[in-house]
């Protein structure tokens, strides 16, 4: 086993704090990865807050991660060491069942394993990225590309699949009106990538005090939610709405900004159940829909995609010993976009 240096949430609502955790051999699939960076995803402050349920402490978030293959177990045949590679939101899956054998992994049918705080099927609990080294089964190790800047590649693995998987699987591209509802982590990502595969990209947020940079990322079209009129303006004009934000939303409004056919899709969750009326779907044979991450194949296609047309997140990096102030800032919303942390700061 080796031991390691990490940040680790002591118990629910204590802040981070430096310590040493230990992974496993390296196994005969397994790659162990010198840690570069690691993105600040939402999910990780609730995570180790117990918002969405009790966890193993003390717990090491993080599932953004990118780094340099430091060895490799003697079956792995796709990753050699000294590559540029990635880890995202899983680290296995049952590798059996219909939904991973359809390269749908994130609904494995016995559950994916998550990056951090989740029983390995080795029975172990993972530990994420915020971290000098993760060991990773190979098949849930993606490559990156060598054009993209590594440090702001390391959202891609959650923010950039989260946005790419829907934003492709409701036929984004020329000719299709997409409208992103909030400009955060997700939101900026989203606007990007609906923007390269050629779609007419309109932000709506609840102010206009992101406007220009809304435009600047790829937007034609930017508009307050606070403002009752932005409802009445774009009634019947989006192919696909994709939800970032993780607040309660009027559905129907949303609804009521679809065309015929068209779909609207969560990838925000609120904690809250939302209600709707169901003659905003039926008026217009709309979808309302979610979406988690996305598979291992898509995900390298994100990463291939986002090299191709130049997109990474803008990003603020932080040392280690920051991440307690950096989870207040996300909380804020006091971040454009996302937070990576050094992981060298961790050594
Ligand atoms: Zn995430
Ligand atoms: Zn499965």
């Amino acid at each position: 086993m080796l031991t390691v240096n990490a940040y680790a949430a002591p118990s629910a609502d204590a802040p981070l704090e430096p310590t040493t955790i230990t992974r496993r051999e390296v196994g005969p699939h397994d790659v162990l990865i010198e840690i570069a960076y690691a993105g600040i995803c939402h999910s990780d402050i609730h995570t180790v807050n117990g918002d969405w349920g009790p966890q193993p402490y003390p717990l090491v978030p993080g599932h953004e991660i990118v780094g340099t293959v430091a060895e490799i177990g003697p079956e792995v045949t796709g990753h050699a060491v000294g590559d540029r590679v990635g880890v995202g939101c899983m680290v296995n899956s049952c590798g059996q069942c219909t939904n991973c054998r359809n390269g749908d992994e994130q609904y494995c049918a016995e559950g994916m394993v998550p990056t951090y705080g989740g029983a390995d099927r080795d029975g172990t609990i993972t530990q994420g990225g915020y971290s000098t080294h993760v060991v990773v089964d190979a098949g849930f190790v993606l490559s990156v590309p060598e054009s993209l800047d590594f440090a702001a590649a390391a959202p891609l693995l959650c923010a950039g699949i989260t946005t790419y998987s829907p934003l492709r699987r409701w036929n984004t591209g020329p000719g299709r009106k997409v409208a992103v509802v909030g400009l955060g982590g997700l939101g900026h990502l989203a606007v990007k990538i609906a923007a390269a595969m050629g779609a007419e990209v309109t932000v709506l947020s609840q102010s206009l005090k992101k406007k220009e940079d809304g435009l600047r990322l790829g937007a034609e079209h930017y508009y307050a939610t606070s403002d009752p009129a932005t409802f009445e303006q774009l009634a019947g004009s989006s192919d696909l709405v994709l939800n970032t934000v993780s607040a309660v939303i009027d559905v129907d409004a949303y609804l009521s900004l679809l065309t015929v056919d068209g779909a609207l899709v969560n990838v925000g969750a609120p904690a809250e159940p939302l209600s709707l009326n169901v003659f905003s779907l039926i008026g217009g044979r709309r979808t309302y829909a979610g979406s988690m991450i996305g598979g291992i194949a898509e995900t390298q296609e994100m990463l291939d995609f986002c090299a191709e047309h130049g997109i990474v997140p803008e990003t603020e990096l932080i040392s280690a010993d920051r991440v307690n102030e950096a989870y207040e800032r996300v909380l804020a919303s006091d971040v454009r976009y996302r937070f990576v942390i050094d992981a060298a700061t961790l050594a």
